[in-house]
């Protein structure tokens, strides 16, 4: 029950962010709204504070995004531990 709400939190919040189509947070590049996921290039919601780092499922929480450079951030901010990981490693 918790989750149907939320997904659709999530959906309305999508739309409010992509309403006047702004550029990109990270890159501060334009965004082509219509370049379907999971393309690099496409619109994603970004969380300026990753859930891993107590972040909050909230409008204020939330910036657009190109895919790719959700990911890219993603990498550095949400996988502490995977990082943690490879870093131990004696090459
Ligand atoms: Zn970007």
């Amino acid at each position: 029950m918790a989750r149907k709400r939320s997904d659709t939190l999530r959906k309305r919040h999508r739309t409010l962010i992509a309403r006047g189509h702004p550029p990109c947070a990270i890159c501060h590049q334009p965004i082509d709204y219509t370049i379907p996921y999971p393309d690099p290039d496409s619109f994603v919601v970004d969380h300026k504070t990753p859930f891993a780092h107590g972040g909050k499922d909230t409008l204020d929480n939330k910036q657009p995004a190109h895919n790719r450079c959700n990911r890219v951030k993603s990498d550095r901010l949400e996988q502490p531990e995977l990082r943690q990981h490879y870093t131990n490693r004696t090459w």
